[in-house]
């Protein structure tokens, strides 16, 4: 038996895919927008499997700094 929910991804926010693959013990969300993809066990919440593409990350939205040493001589 196999359900799925669509769920927000946790990395981009855009629609994604939560499996629950009862067969398995596990449920696997994947996001077709990033390439999210976590698998999860079902009985002890252990996460077996995570890969979260940089996308969301801020490095994108920050202002590039000019690069200064940490100390001043
Ligand atoms: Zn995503």
């Amino acid at each position: 038996m196999q359900t799925f929910h669509t769920i927000h991804c946790p990395n981009c926010g855009r629609p994604a895919e939560r499996h629950f693959l009862h067969l398995d013990r596990i449920s696997r969300t994947q996001c077709p927008s990033c390439d999210y993809l976590m698998v999860q066990c079902l009985d002890s919440g252990r996460v077996i499997e995570a890969y979260a593409p940089g996308l969301a990350e801020p490095k994108y939205h920050l202002p590039l700094l000019p690069r200064r040493p940490a100390f001043s001589h």
